[in-house]
């Protein structure tokens, strides 16, 4: 009797650990990391990149459009190191913005892991730096904005977050720079910084923490993409005018205009090739992006494009790719 109780107990019990975790599943999953949320380009970006080639920028401008334009690129570059590199079985979530008790914050990089949450803050930093103690400066001795307080800043704050969220994943927050032409002089070892040297022993570190993700890390994932602000309360709009605009097809390349050829939009400065309707709507896109209340028509879209013959193309165009309201000279798109 006492041995079938035994009996019975051990093969509840094995049939339980079974439950919880079932292989199928691992299989299905097929444990490596996936990309919960994709980066976007900055809003402050798109203005200033729309508004270049068609009213130019002023030169403070033009300084924060290429500020800008670089962070990306160093942003683009650090998801690309992760999407060849990464294996571990995790969550990326890319470029998020939060507000915690009246605190706006962003992390370029965010990393789900079993047991931990990877704050990734990207600097793409060009050229020599010095630090000493709180200080950051640049060699020719201009103090620039010390980077590591602002993760601090992110960390503290996402840590409050998470309690109020009643979690406690331990969270480990690290400065990267990933510009292969960044050196900082005088770096204390201990700061919580990865410089381009170390960024693939940083990944291969990563591969190696023992990890699984359950459904409780999904919910985590989604629940911080449910709180991601898109609209940053900081963005600075640029002043504009639709009649102050030149009109015309941006090359997306070097922000030339393009001219038409056919069924085709080229550029005569880098050569760069169009189909017709990809041109168009990509055009269409950023006129919605610069003109977000004003109406989608085909007489509006053919100004914007600079196009004064092909008022029909543009038409079926519109309406094979948004819907149309009203029948008359008056219909638009949405
Ligand atoms: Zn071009």
């Amino acid at each position: 009797m006492i041995f079938l109780a035994c009996f019975l107990l051990s093969l509840y019990l094995s049939l339980n650990i079974v439950e919880d975790k079932p292989l199928s599943n691992l299989i299905e999953r097929g444990e490596e990391m996936r990309v919960i949320k994709e980066r976007v380009e900055p809003s402050e970006l798109k203005y200033l990149k729309f508004l270049k080639p068609r009213r130019g920028l002023t030169i403070k401008e033009n300084q924060y459009y290429l500020k800008l334009l670089k962070g990306f690129k160093g942003e683009k570059e650090f998801d690309r190191l992760i999407q060849q590199e990464l294996t571990a079985d995790c969550l990326v979530l890319n470029g998020l913005l939060f507000e915690h008790s009246l605190t706006v914050f962003q992390i370029d990089t965010l990393l789900i892991f079993q047991n931990d949450v990877y704050l990734i803050e990207i600097k793409y930093f060009e050229g020599d730096f010095y630090t000493d103690d709180e200080q950051w400066h640049v060699i020719s001795g201009k103090e620039i904005k010390n980077p590591l307080l602002q993760i601090q800043r992110s960390e503290s704050t996402f840590r409050q977050m998470q309690q109020s969220l009643k979690l406690d994943y331990t969270v480990k927050a690290s400065l990267v720079f990933n510009n292969p032409e960044f050196h900082l002089y005088n770096a204390s070892s201990d700061l919580p910084v990865i410089f381009p040297a170390q960024l693939y022993r940083f990944v291969k570190r990563l591969n190696d923490v023992p990890t699984e993700i359950s459904q409780k890390h999904e919910q985590f994932a989604d629940h911080l993409v449910s709180r991601h602000l898109t609209d940053s309360p900081h963005t600075r709009v640029p002043d504009y005018d639709y009649d102050q605009l030149k009109k015309g097809v941006v090359c997306p390349k070097c922000l030339s205009f393009l001219s038409q050829k056919e069924s085709k939009w080229v550029c005569n400065k880098c050569g760069n090739m169009e189909e017709r309707a990809d041109a168009i709507l990509r055009t269409v896109n950023e006129f919605q992006f610069l003109f977000p209340n004003k109406k989608l028509t085909t007489k509006t879209i053919c100004d914007w494009c600079g196009i004064v013959q092909g008022y029909k193309t543009v038409r079926r165009i519109l309406n094979k790719h948004f819907n149309r309201i009203g029948n008359t000279n008056n219909s638009y798109f949405v």
